[in-house]
């Protein structure tokens, strides 16, 4: 069985096909645009062959999620805590000052892009991580109908090993 599936961003794809060529199962040839996993055999052709770096190999399945210590969780969520106090007060003088608006509205992605980094990078909500599988289900429980569905699609899809 194959340990690796290729995953294609379509934000860098360039459009030049190479991928086409050189897949031999036709699993980049897809008209949504992304891979098919069913014919993907994990060869790894398509990524080496993609001159915009658009196709990332991702293994099957993921490692278990590291074990954190309860003062790097703490640690981590005061400087998260920090940048959404930040972010509240940009908003606040995003609606007072219009001359500033860039800016601030740069200050406020860059705060957002960080907390999720810090969420994500720091190892604490890994794909297939006990946080992550929870958060599914809360969102299958509780969000809009659209969520729901992907949240159970998600949820059957991923290999939970925490
Ligand atoms: S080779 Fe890369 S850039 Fe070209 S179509 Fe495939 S994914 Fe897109
Ligand atoms: S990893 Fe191989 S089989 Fe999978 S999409 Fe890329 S070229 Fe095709």
């Amino acid at each position: 069985m194959a340990k690796f599936h290729a995953h294609r961003n379509i934000k860098l794809c360039s459009k030049d096909c190479l991928c086409l060529f050189v897949c031999p199962t036709g699993a980049t040839n897809n008209e949504t645009g992304q891979i098919d996993y069913d014919k993907c055999i994990g060869c790894g052709a398509c990524a080496n062959a993609c001159p915009a770096r658009a196709i990332t190999m991702m293994p099957n399945v993921m490692p278990p999620q590291q074990k954190k210590t309860e003062q790097v969780i703490i640690e981590l969520f005061k400087i998260v805590n920090s940048k959404i106090t930040q972010n509240k007060i940009l908003n606040q003088l995003l609606k007072e000052n219009k001359e500033d608006e860039k800016f601030l509205k740069a200050l406020i992605h860059s705060n957002t892009v960080m907390i999720e980094d810090l969420l994500r990078e720091s190892g604490y909500m890994l794909p297939q991580s006990k946080n992550t599988n929870q958060l599914l289900k809360d969102i299958q429980k509780n969000g809009d109908n659209s969520s729901k569905e992907y949240a159970t699609n998600l949820l059957n899809k991923i290999n939970f090993n925490e």
